[in-house]
């Protein structure tokens, strides 16, 4: 009898041991690590040039060519220095950094190339860098965020970003979101998909005067109830250009 509940003893600690579960937050073995993620535009790289140089599919001001686009962030991006400081610092404690971006993966490894020459560390498309598209409801025809199906397959803690559908994903994947103010000039080129459009008529979709966003600024919280990183702006010279 002893024999035997030394056998299931171990056959379930086998089994235990041989479970792959979906996520990777299974990290009670690395007890106070994080897995924080990113977004890439106006979180970690001031890419308004970029998108503004880039050729047009169609008539569609949305329809650019993210193929192009990958290619040329060493050319046209910059680094948003607050946000490199604050990987660098999460990276110094040991926690682990991913970047979550909506742009399609055409050429994506050219952003994990530019990624890692600017931040100093290896930065590989679908291992710690992943492009991950809206989708758009067959029904609605509202577009949606799929970043939550990669933050919860990751199993991250917090997620970064400046736009409403990255506070969404970090909400339905049941993490902390965390607004990176988007840059003024950013906020000029694209309104949309930031606290509603600050620049719109107040509509449904927009309630939200400038009045009112410097309010949810002032008081560090934004709609979705996240907390607000507190670079409201900065300078042209905080922001570290790559060009040669
Ligand atoms: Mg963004």
């Amino acid at each position: 009898m002893k024999y035997l509940q030394m056998f299931t003893f171990w056959l379930v600690l086998f089994l235990s041991a041989c479970h792959s579960p979906d996520q990777l937050n299974s990290s009670s073995h690395e007890s106070g690590k994080l897995r924080v993620g990113f977004d890439v535009d106006d979180t970690i790289l001031f890419s308004r040039d970029n998108f503004l140089k880039a050729p047009h599919m169609s008539t569609d001001p949305d329809h650019v060519d993210y193929g192009w686009i990958n290619l040329h962030d060493s050319l046209n991006s910059t680094i948003i220095q607050p946000v490199a400081d604050l990987i660098g610092f999460l990276r110094s404690q040991g926690h682990d950094i991913y970047f979550i971006t909506a742009r399609p993966a055409a050429n994506g490894d050219a952003v994990a190339r530019h990624l890692s020459r600017s931040l100093g560390f290896p930065i590989v498309k679908d291992v710690n860098l992943f492009f991950s598209p809206k989708e758009k409801d067959p029904v609605t025809g509202h577009k949606f965020t799929t970043k939550h199906k990669v933050i919860s397959k990751l199993g991250l803690h917090i997620f970064y970003g400046d736009a409403d559908n990255d506070m969404v994903a970090a909400s339905v994947a049941g993490v902390r979101g965390v607004r990176v103010v988007r840059d003024a000039r950013s906020v000029e080129a694209y309104s949309s998909n930031y606290f509603g459009d600050t620049r719109s008529e107040p509509k449904s979709a927009a309630p939200y005067s400038e009045t009112l966003y410097q309010q949810f600024l002032a008081k560090g919280v934004g709609p979705y109830g996240e907390t607000i990183y507190p670079i409201y702006s900065f300078p042209l010279d905080t922001v570290i250009s790559l060009n040669p």
